[in-house]
């Protein structure tokens, strides 16, 4: 089961449900722009959801996964995410209460294997390996939620071996945190121990082994990781 360490603190949060917003900052909608394909920005948010496994907490080395002895993906890429750790139960949540279910925040990386991700929208089916596969995602160390002043505007960005790739503020997210909570609580109700990534601003980059990859958001941590 994969756990999350909270800072500071012997505490750990075993993960349940992972969530994941697609689309949610309008410059990352314009880089990914797939010709013959809908490149609009949602009306409603773009969810999907990866298994408990992708979590990574331990060793942060991401790897694309082998069959066969053959690797599945030549296109790994980075997503910086401000991850939403929830800390209690709840169904149809209004934005007005969505705050109350948030244990802390967290820095994560929602790797992605973009070449088969492409190929797969074009084809029209789910994308799940592309997203969810082991060590997609790893994770940094929970801040809790009291500490954050205002989590819908704060840094985020993302570098490669030293150099910037992704920058941000949460402020541009299309749907806000409590939009998120509104609509996941609404449609599929979230649990304590669910983790939920919001998105990622623009500047997604094809990652080579070897290349250290250095993740942080303002007044919550840095992430660090290394391509296995
Ligand atoms: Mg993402």
């Amino acid at each position: 089961m994969a756990k999350l360490k909270v800072k500071g603190s012997d505490e750990t949060i075993e993960v349940k449900n992972v969530f994941c917003i697609g689309k949610n900052y309008l410059d990352h909608i314009t880089e990914m722009n797939i010709p013959g394909l809908d490149n609009s920005v949602p009306e409603t948010p773009v969810i999907f959801l990866k298994p408990s496994t992708a979590i990574e907490t331990v060793n942060n080395i991401v790897t694309i996964p082998k069959l066969d002895g053959k690797a599945i993906s030549n296109d790994l890429q980075n997503e910086v995410e401000l991850v939403i750790v929830v800390g209690k139960d709840g169904d149809d949540i209004t934005e007005e209460n969505a705050m109350e279910h948030v244990y802390g925040y967290a820095v994560g990386i929602d790797f992605t294997l973009r070449d088969i991700q492409t190929e797969m929208k074009k084809q029209g089916k789910p994308w799940a390996v592309a997203k969810g596969f082991k060590t997609s995602s790893p994770v940094s160390e929970v801040v809790k939620a009291e500490s954050i002043k205002d989590p819908q505007s704060i840094f985020i960005k993302l570098s490669v071996n030293s150099e910037e790739k992704q920058s941000g503020n949460t402020s541009e997210m299309i749907f806000s945190i409590k939009h998120i909570i509104h609509y996941l609580s609404s449609v599929f109700g979230i649990r304590e121990g669910d983790v939920i990534f919001t998105g990622t601003p623009a500047g997604v980059s094809r990652l080579v082994r070897g290349d250290r990859v250095s993740a942080e958001i303002q007044n919550i941590g840095k992430l660090e990781v290394t391509i296995g």
